[in-house]
């Protein structure tokens, strides 16, 4: 049985001290919690030595919300895979719709950057999502394919607990749009269908697969009670403690 996770995309937001203070309120208030699913939570890079050392001492896991795809060098801006690892991150988000809208990130960027988080130690949490546009012109599927098959191209990936796959439609992120429970439930029978071609079934039905889209503790027991949805990047409702517990007891029947 796969084990849930909630992760929480802070994005762009949360000073050192916001981000001491929250995650002591999610220290306090979900105390109890932690054991029933895996939690992680990805501040922004100026945050993670803060949020990594409250949260040290509790199954509370960190990670970045991107990576670049060399170790080291001349990359003006950039921070890399041992960087991230070496300050306690555990996992990086990968191809996030943000970074492919504003930041010019190609399924081609994305896959090295998978293959960078592994060669690190750390747990990619793969993004991938149709837009709007891509959804009304019945072009989803194509879409997702192409970037499962170029973002994961000769990537083999043996150990299905170290790699987590986030289905996130990019007309439900931040919008309050959720994809319906059938409609989400369709693109995670087909995402696991396609990780099975390139990984074979016993891997597949191991690897986590996440839903993202204006996940909060109002729709999370829904969400993921859908078979093949095993836990939710969140992005909005994981800046309020209660909201993010209110997820993590909804989301695993607590
Ligand atoms: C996200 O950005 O990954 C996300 C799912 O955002 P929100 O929950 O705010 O829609």
């Amino acid at each position: 049985m796969r084990k849930k996770i909630v992760a929480g995309n802070w994005k762009m937001n949360n000073n050192t001290a916001d981000t001491r203070n929250l995650v002591k309120e999610l220290i306090l208030k979900g105390k109890n919690l932690w054991g029933k699913c895996e939690v992680i939570i990805a501040p922004p890079f100026t945050s993670l030595a803060s949020a990594i050392e409250e949260a040290r001492e509790t199954k509370i896991q960190v990670s970045g919300q991107d990576l670049f795809w060399e170790d080291k060098g001349a990359f003006t801006g950039q921070i890399s895979g041992p960087m991230l690892k070496e300050i306690g991150c555990s996992h990086v988000i990968v191809g996030h719709s943000e970074r492919r809208q504003y930041f010019g990130e190609t399924n081609q960027s994305v896959n090295k950057k998978i293959v960078a988080a592994i060669r690190n130690g750390l747990i990619p949490i793969f993004c991938l999502g149709e837009t709007l546009q891509e959804r009304e012109s019945g072009s989803t599927f194509e879409v997702l394919k192409r970037q499962l098959v170029e973002g994961l191209k000769s990537l083999v990936i043996d150990n299905p607990l170290r790699f987590i796959v986030a289905y996130e439609p990019v007309w439900a992120i931040g919008t309050g749009k959720t994809a319906g429970l059938e409609q989400a439930q369709e693109v995670h029978t087909f995402v696991r269908g396609e990780l099975a071609g390139l990984w074979g079934k016993k891997i597949a039905s191991e690897i986590r697969i996440l839903y993202g889209g204006s996940v909060k503790p109002a729709n999370a027991h829904d969400l993921m009670g859908c078979p093949d949805i095993d836990g939710g990047l969140i992005g909005g409702a994981s800046l309020k403690a209660d909201d993010f517990i209110g997820i993590i007891e909804q989301g695993t029947g607590i």
